[in-house]
């Protein structure tokens, strides 16, 4: 299928566009920027055609083009959904980055745009791809170790500048939408479940947030912008497993009570793309839904409502759940039965 990229900025560029050279089921086939010293240089470096390079003006001519069948939406976080519903509308899937809008009435027309165009939007969750965070989604949701008695969740980078220092495109709550969203993501896809009650506390760039679960179970996050962290712990009734870095593009390194884990290191976007475009070629849903996307977009913002209040903020039990096992991909049974080979 072929694939084009909306914001050629850093990800794109550095990420996504290279992971495109390996994949199997899907290529480059556009672009669409507002720079056009960037066009011309992507259009020589890839070898792409006039007619598959597009601005944001020009971007819904996209329609009269039979060679994009996905379009991949890289823009800052507020940016999302005017892109993606463009591209609905434009009758192509649509793969958008992370977190999937700023608020839920977004998200809600984001997916409801694909959905009157008979089209599939999935979120960039490179993770669910990712052989040791597919690892600890198994070893939690077996319980392979007992159950969880306390789970910690840290991501944080330094030197942040640019707009996602601007919650008018990166929406509230500092690194929370950018990094915290990896620590909510882990702690719900090792529970398999979603949070019913959340809290939180701001230090500086710093956000700290307790997750509850069903069951009493809980998770402690940390997110920040000041701070370097990249880190997963499950310490369970009978062991315990981690990653560190937990996170990251590559370099992902995991152990257990009873040992190192050892799995391939991949290329988490090459993957995820080739996974998405599978899924819809074969008329199956995608493993990354939209529904995911806003379910995650609903809790990060009840967390930013607990850091403004310093209240504790109640959520639907069962939206995220039922969301996750009905359209299965990274973590459901069947993903289990085929590669329930522990290997430690
Ligand atoms: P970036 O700033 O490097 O790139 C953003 C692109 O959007 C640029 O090309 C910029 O020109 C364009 N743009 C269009 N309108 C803009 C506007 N009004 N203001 C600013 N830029 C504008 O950012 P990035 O790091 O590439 O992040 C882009 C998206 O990808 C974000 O949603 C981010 O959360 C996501 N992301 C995901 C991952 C991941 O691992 N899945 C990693 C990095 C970024």
């Amino acid at each position: 299928m072929g694939i084009a990229l909306v914001g050629l900025g850093k990800y794109a560029t550095e990420q996504l566009a290279p992971a495109l050279q390996e994949t199997a089921n899907c290529y480059l086939a556009g672009i669409v920027t507002g720079d056009s010293n960037k066009a011309a240089q992507w259009k020589r470096h890839y070898t792409l055609n006039e007619q598959c390079v597009y601005n944001y003006e020009n971007y819904d001519n996209i329609k009269d083009n039979p060679a994009i069948d996905i379009v991949y939406v890289v823009t800052p976080n507020a940016l999302h959904a005017e892109f993606v519903i463009r591209a609905a509308k434009a009758g192509k899937h649509v793969i958008c980055e992370k977190p999937l809008a700023t608020t839920t009435k977004d998200c809600d027309r984001m997916i409801e745009a694909c959905e009157n165009a008979g089209v599939t939007l999935s979120v960039g969750y490179r993770l669910h791809f990712e052989p040791y965070n597919q690892q600890m989604m198994r070893l939690g949701q077996t319980h392979k170790f007992g159950f969880i008695e306390h789970l910690i969740a840290k991501d944080g980078i330094e030197g942040v500048t640019g707009w996602r220092l601007d919650p008018q495109l990166a929406g509230e709550g500092g690194p929370l939408m950018d990094v915290g969203i990896y620590c909510l993501q882990a702690a719900n896809y090792v529970y398999n479940m979603s949070p019913i009650a959340v809290t939180g506390q701001q230090d500086g760039q710093s956000v700290h947030f307790h997750l509850e679960y069903p069951g009493g179970f809980t998770a402690e996050c940390e997110c920040s912008f000041s701070k370097k962290m990249n880190y997963l712990h499950a310490n369970a009734s009978n062991g315990w497993f981690e990653l560190e870095p937990a996170f990251g593009y590559a370099g992902i390194k995991g152990k257990t009570s009873v040992g190192s884990l050892h799995f391939e290191q991949v290329n988490q976007q090459a993957i995820e793309m080739d996974s998405i475009a599978k899924a819809i070629l074969s008329g199956k849903s995608t493993p990354v839904p939209g529904d995911m996307g806003r379910d995650d977009v609903q809790m990060l913002l009840a967390i930013n409502r607990a850091l403004d209040t310093g209240q504790r903020v109640l959520l639907d039990p069962v939206i995220r759940a039922s969301a996750t096992t009905e359209t299965g991909g990274a973590i459901n049974g069947a993903w289990f039965a085929s590669q329930d080979e522990m290997q430690h």
